[in-house]
């Protein structure tokens, strides 16, 4: 059987000027990187900004595997499928994070024939936006630094410093680090923290800008620290701003590739979905909505992380309505949720599967929550079971859900129709009725309880007494009508990465609560979740290499 990266590398690509002519862009309106990637403009947007909106569909999961479990796999090859039938489709990704590229999970093209290409370009330095995003953190944190060593005219609190530097890499060494050592020349001491580019604020306020006038503003708001007496610094009181705009002003603009059929993808943003709010970037979001009758994007993770901030964080204030959710399961996630181990997820067992159904079922139960009608489809893998197939349509079509099998890893778009078919009767007789899980206005205190109960199951939320008196600081300085952004492990519902299945009977514990005054949210983190991830014993990156004729190996 062919790797991903075979069968990427023997794709033959279009010109993406041909690729972009589907969805009636033409040549001029493009900012080409290289043949086969290209930004799309300012003018174009001028041109497509009246048009009237497509239909949105999420693409979201059951909890996953430590491999992952086909989101982008199953995106990738709806939006093939969608053009078999004729329809004017088009996908919206993320842009992949160097982190689990050279970690555990590889990187984030699809999979089999279901795949974004150049897969090499997009998994390492594509077209620089991470670069960008990285440059303007730690650009922030050197001013900041030196606002400090220079007399420190605002009155920083150096163990007040809330901005920490940021690096595209799993680095755990960097979590807790003291900078500044030397002599008087040589800065502040003072600790300091990085955390991965995907978790960093400007990742989301990237993400979440409507334009580059936005973003300059929610840049603007960023807080960076605070003052001996309290009072936040921000980063146009370090007068940042517009140097930081200044490094994003390409990175703003949506990346157009193709799939494996040629279809044309857009890729733009890459917030994880544990650590931040996992869904790509408003702007190509609606670029793609203007551009196509039908936009199929991914929200990160299992449908309690990735999905729950679609809807709660995304489309709350982007003002999008989705009209269907494609809830993908696997046989595998499902065994893996019934108990069994990594390694024997390839052996057909029905009792497992039974056990581990109930995550499906309570990921259904959420999304219903939002009023968005829900398609299961059950992305399959070669070792699947004909008995194992039949017990998981069941159980969805008992529960009201339209049900389909996607082949699209094995067989690209034509694996895909069956599910198309499905997202298209969903699409013409269903309506959404769709609706945030929280108002604005509820409490701080109230949505982080309401998501845990409603979405993961809890029965209480267990506060750190310094994340309690952060709550009441953010509050107090007028935040409380902000969204808030949970970062929990993706294996379980609970904040315990080994709770699998449908946990009941557990506590959500909160250890720490910052705002993001840019992003617009604030941040709850959970359990152990950590916003630097380490690399694993035996890397990925130890299987990489570049043969001599220039050709990459081992990226997957
Ligand atoms: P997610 O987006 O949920 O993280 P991906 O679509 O990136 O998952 O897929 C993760 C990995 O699993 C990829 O390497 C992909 O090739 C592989 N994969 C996905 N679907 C299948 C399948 N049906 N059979 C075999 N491997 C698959
Ligand atoms: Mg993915």
């Amino acid at each position: 059987m062919k790797t991903d990266i075979q069968i990427a590398q023997e794709a033959e690509l279009k010109p993406i000027k041909e690729v972009a002519q589907q969805i009636g862009i033409e040549e001029d309106e493009l900012e080409f990187y290289g043949k086969h990637k290209a930004k799309l403009s300012e003018e174009l947007w001028d041109k497509i900004k009246e048009n009237p909106d497509g239909k949105l569909i999420l693409v979201t999961a059951i909890n996953p595997t430590p491999a992952g479990e086909g989101k982008t796999t199953t995106t990738v090859g709806l939006g093939q499928a969608m053009a078999k039938l004729g329809k004017k489709a088009l996908i919206a990704l993320r842009e992949p994070s160097l982190g689990p590229c050279f970690g555990i999970k590889g990187g984030a093209a699809g999979g089999g024939y279901a795949q974004v290409v150049p897969m090499e370009d997009l998994n390492l330095h594509f077209t620089g936006d991470f670069h960008a995003i990285t440059s303007a953190n730690n650009l922030l944190a050197a001013m900041l630094d030196n606002h400090i060593q220079q007399g420190n005219a605002l009155k920083i609190d150096p163990r007040q410093v809330v901005w920490k530097r940021c690096l595209d890499m799993n680095d755990r060494v960097l979590r807790n680090i003291v900078v500044g050592l030397g002599n008087k020349m040589d800065g502040m001491v003072r600790e300091d923290h990085f955390v991965i580019t995907v978790a960093s604020e400007i990742m989301a306020i990237l993400c979440l800008a409507e334009d580059l006038q936005d973003l300059k503003e929610r840049l603007g708001r960023i807080i960076v620290a605070y003052t001996f007496d309290g009072v936040p610094v921000t980063a146009d009181d370090l007068q940042a701003t517009g140097a930081m705009t200044a490094l994003l002003k390409d990175a703003i603009k949506p990346n157009l590739i193709q799939t494996l059929e040629h279809t044309p993808a857009l890729v733009h943003g890459g917030p994880f979905a544990n650590i931040a709010h996992g869904c790509n970037s408003v702007r190509a979001t609606r670029m793609a909505m203007k551009l196509s009758d039908i936009t199929i994007t991914e929200a990160g993770f299992g449908a309690d992380l990735g999905a729950e901030k679609f809807m709660d964080i995304k489309c709350r204030m982007a003002g999008l309505h989705p009209d269907a959710v494609v809830l993908v399961a696997t046989v595998r996630a499902l065994k893996y949720n019934g108990g069994v181990k990594k390694e024997n997820l390839a052996e057909e067992n029905l009792e497992a599967l039974e056990k581990g159904i109930s995550n499906l079922e309570k990921h259904i139960e959420n999304i219903q929550k939002y009023g968005v009608p829900v398609i299961v489809t059950l992305n399959s893998f070669i070792t699947d079971t004909e008995a194992e197939n039949a017990y998981i349509r069941k159980f969805c079509e008992q529960r009201g859900c339209q049900f389909a099998l996607s082949e699209v890893w094995e067989k690209g778009g034509e694996g895909g129709i069956a599910l198309a078919e499905k997202v298209l009767d969903t699409l013409e007789n269903k309506e959404s009725d769709f609706h945030t899980l929280y108002p604005d206005d509820m409490s701080l205190e109230k949505k982080i309880e309401t998501i845990a109960k409603e979405i993961y199951g809890a029965n209480e939320v267990i506060y750190e007494p310094a994340a309690k008196r952060q709550l009441d600081k953010i509050t107090a300085m007028g935040f409380g009508n902000f969204p808030v952004c949970m970062a929990k492990n993706q294996y379980s519902l609970s904040d315990d990465a080994k709770k699998l299945g449908r946990p009941e009977n557990f506590a959500i514990h909160i250890r720490e609560v910052y705002v993001s005054a840019g992003a617009g949210f604030v941040v709850a983190l959970t359990g152990a979740i950590m916003t630097m991830p380490g690399l694993p014993k035996v890397p990925a990156a130890n299987g990489i290499d570049v043969s001599e004729d220039g050709k990459i190996t081992g990226l997957f």
